[in-house]
């Protein structure tokens, strides 16, 4: 069996057939106090088109811990605490950090900067792909199915 995207770790795997609805860099704190990395790679998927196969093996907690009420849901493995995905309590997309959750960030480049804020003093990405203060303008949440 071979699915087009697939991770997760050795006691819950995620795969998606289908290509993401939005793909970028993330300049935001809240992925930064996450992750501990300066920017995140993160990858929204639809969330009918992002599969767990063991979703009962997952603990799951707020996402932003200063917002608990937000939307989404950090999910672990309660085996392993490898993190698995980003869930939305909405249903509108599932989210993936690709270096971080088992997946090949090489077979999902990001395509540009979100959340960049000048005011944090990092310096302006100069990598040729386009620079945005949140997500993408003409980003469309997708309708929970
Ligand atoms: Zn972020
Ligand atoms: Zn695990």
């Amino acid at each position: 069996m071979s699915n087009k995207y697939s991770g997760g770790c050795d006691h819950i795997h995620t795969h998606a057939d289908d290509e993401p609805v939005d793909n970028h860099t993330c300049h935001c704190s809240v992925c930064k106090r996450v992750t501990g990395q300066p920017t995140t790679h993160v990858v929204f998927f639809k969330h009918e088109d992002m599969h767990v196969d063991n979703e009962n093996g997952l603990n799951r907690q707020p996402f932003n811990d200063q917002n608990p009420e937000g939307p989404l849901e950090l999910c672990t493995c309660a085996t392993c605490g490898t993190p698995i995905m980003l869930d939305d309590k909405q249903r509108r997309i599932r989210v993936i950090v690709p270096n971080l959750m088992g997946y090949d960030p090489a077979s999902l480049p990001p395509t540009y900067h979100a959340f960049y804020d000048p005011a944090t003093g990092v310096p302006k990405p100069a990598d040729g792909r386009p620079v945005h203060e949140g997500l993408r303008p003409d980003f469309v949440w997708p309708v929970a199915a």
